[in-house]
């Protein structure tokens, strides 16, 4: 028999979930002062473990200035990317420095130090739902073991990942609530492999797009360079949409290629990735959500570990204001909304359009773009790291290839560097208070439905 408990334990801040998001965050707030709690529901040693392709930019760790994978941390140096053509007929090398990590060693470190200056972690806790009174958010229920406690606190934060169980919980007219369309994101498959054979220039990545093996998504091969065969290797499909499941097209178009033959398998699972425009608000009253739970996802790669721990980071910056001067209202938490905006959430904006435009292209679309080379391979980095597709380069590519076979996927291609545009200006644009959120998301919705209709035409 269940017993439920009014606890006495009271905290300053309460974060559900220590995957990288919740975990970065609790070491973004170790020396605040302040009285931490840190929950999971999987006992400490799982802790970080989730299905990924344990790939990170060296740019993320650069510009949060938090420690870099090391020792048994780090299981691959990576140098760069090639993208493949549907046919495999073109490559595109993307240079650019980034980790192969440990998920669980790499998030259970930030867990250690947060622990070291007085962060408390419980391990074997579900987070239930949250506590409202008159509009805020000022603690959780949770189970733990038997009992069904409640936690008070002044703010909670909600790094549960796509699960979203708090923020899904919260009225539907706070912003933090809105849901995710399954169009928008993309179900995911990965297993960890041992080949026969070593690999060829291991500290590459490889991706290959093709609708007829990933539709929506693309299918991966990334190995761990400082494990001599050992690979991740994995495939995305857009959700919603009927498509069928990674797993049956991982076997059936890629494990069943030579380099598998023999391999091991050493693990495999797989996870949705939300793999749109960031979630409107990340804060509400006493309340916060970051990483998969905020929808802080690249769209196009899927990657979001270092978005988890930028939105983190914003948040932590806001949280102890809020904390130091005892105001916890969505007001004051909001300065976590500009920050988060303006370090990535606008380029993720951007390329939720591009996504939607990739997505519809056919194999031979994309096949043409890439042999064409209507975008190069520095235009990718610069689509990739900031979000904008230059109109110079679109334009250059319509005036040697109009008259061409497809100038209406130019033609397209242009419409969709005006959009990509206009959407980051728009959240570079993000408003100064909540009040005015409503009349700029249905600016940004307004953006998605012309871009639809127009552009996408669905
Ligand atoms: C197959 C696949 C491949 C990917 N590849 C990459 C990649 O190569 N690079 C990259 O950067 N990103 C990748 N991603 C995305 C990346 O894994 C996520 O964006 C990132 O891990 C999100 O971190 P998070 O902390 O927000 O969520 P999670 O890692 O999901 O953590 C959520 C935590 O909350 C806990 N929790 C959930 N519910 C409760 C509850 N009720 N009570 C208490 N605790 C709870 C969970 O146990 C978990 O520990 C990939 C994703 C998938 C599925």
């Amino acid at each position: 028999m269940r017993r439920y408990l009014v606890s006495e334990l009271s905290y300053h801040v309460v974060i559900a979930g220590a995957g990288i998001a919740g975990a970065s965050l609790a070491y973004f707030l170790r020396n605040s002062g302040f009285k931490i709690l840190l929950l999971d529901l999987k006992p400490f040693d799982r802790v970080g473990d989730k299905a990924c392709g344990d790939a990170i930019g060296k740019h993320h760790i650069d510009e949060l200035k938090i420690p870099a994978p090391e020792g048994r941390e780090l299981e691959g140096l990576v140098r760069g990317i090639d993208v493949y053509s549907p046919f495999e007929d073109v490559r595109y090398r993307v240079l650019g420095d980034g980790y192969e990590i440990n998920r669980i060693a790499y998030t259970q470190k930030f867990i250690k130090e947060a622990i070291k200056s007085g962060v408390e972690f419980r391990e074997k806790v579900r987070v239930l739902k949250p506590i409202i009174n008159d509009g805020f958010v000022s603690g959780v229920v949770i189970r733990d073991g038997e009992e069904v406690k409640e936690v008070r606190t002044k703010i909670v934060i909600d790094a549960t990942g796509v699960a979203r169980v708090l923020a899904r919980q919260c009225p539907d007219e706070w912003p933090v609530s809105e849901e995710l369309d399954p169009k928008d994101a993309n179900i995911a498959y990965r297993e960890v492999r041992k080949l026969k054979e070593p690999i060829d220039e291991p500290e590459i990545l490889r991706i290959y797009v093709s609708n007829k093996v990933a539709p929506g998504g693309y299918w991966w091969f990334f190995p761990y360079s400082l494990k001599e065969g050992y690979v991740n290797v994995g495939l995305g499909v857009q959700g919603g949409v009927g498509n069928p499941h990674p797993k049956t097209q991982l076997y059936r178009y890629v494990l069943s290629r030579d380099i598998f033959k023999d391999s091991e398998l050493i693990e495999g699972g797989g996870a949705p990735v939300p793999t749109r425009r960031p979630l409107p608000s990340l804060v509400w009253n006493g309340f916060a959500v970051i990483g998969d739970a905020a929808y802080c996802v690249n769209p196009v790669h899927g990657g979001g570990k270092g978005s988890a721990m930028l939105s983190a980071f914003c948040v932590a910056e806001a949280v102890i204001e809020a904390l130091n001067d005892g105001d916890y209202s969505a007001k004051k938490l909001w300065r976590a909304n500009k920050c988060y905006m303006k370090k990535y959430g606008a380029k993720q904006a951007a390329l939720d359009i591009f996504r939607m435009f990739l997505q519809q292209l056919s194999d031979e679309d994309l096949e043409y773009g890439m042999r064409r080379k209507i975008i190069k391979e520095e235009d990718l980095n610069v689509v990739s790291l900031k979000g904008d597709l230059e109109l110079s380069v679109v334009e250059k590519a319509m005036r040697l290839l109009a008259g061409l076979r497809r100038p209406s996927l130019l033609l397209k291609l242009r419409a969709v560097a005006k959009y990509m545009d206009l959407m980051k200006r728009y959240y570079l644009n993000y408003p100064d208070s909540p009040d005015k959120l409503p009349a700029w998301k249905s600016g940004t919705d307004k953006i998605l439905s012309v871009f639809r209709v127009k552009v996408i035409k669905s």
